[in-house]
């Protein structure tokens, strides 16, 4: 029977999914992913983990943030006019599920990232 998992040991890809999405380190699994909340932090301030280096996750981030949520907002508002709906819900529905969504796909978006380059081995440790 295997030990027992130590809270040192490096997470599961699952486990440092689930961290990655609560704003943790997909690393560790301790620090602190984001400085604000849409701001990643520059590294983790427990394993010293570079989140960003290249900026990538900021450009996922803005790519899926808006993307995701326009590609939902624009059938939504053209099917609004194709029956007929008042102008201002046409373009109110649309425009609220963008304002809505944007920050929370941000977010989103680059803890995935995150994750994903943490696990394919392209974030290195260090100041
Ligand atoms: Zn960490």
């Amino acid at each position: 029977m295997p030990p027992p998992p130590s809270p040192h040991d490096p997470p599961t890809r699952l486990r440092a999914l689930a961290a990655a999405l609560r704003g943790r380190c997909p690393h560790c699994a301790r620090g602190r992913l984001f400085r604000r909340l849409l701001e990643l932090a520059d590294t983790c301030d427990v394993c010293s983990l570079r989140f960003d280096d290249d900026g990538s996750a900021v450009t996922a981030g803005m790519v899926f943030g808006f993307g995701v949520p326009l590609l939902v907002a624009l059938p939504l508002g053209f099917a609004l006019i194709a029956r007929d709906a008042p102008l201002a819900m046409s373009l109110g529905a649309p425009a609220a599920v963008v304002i809505g969504a944007v920050p929370a796909v941000v977010r989103f978006s680059k803890a995935v990232w995150v994750w994903l380059m943490d696990g394919l081995g392209y974030l290195t440790t260090g100041t």
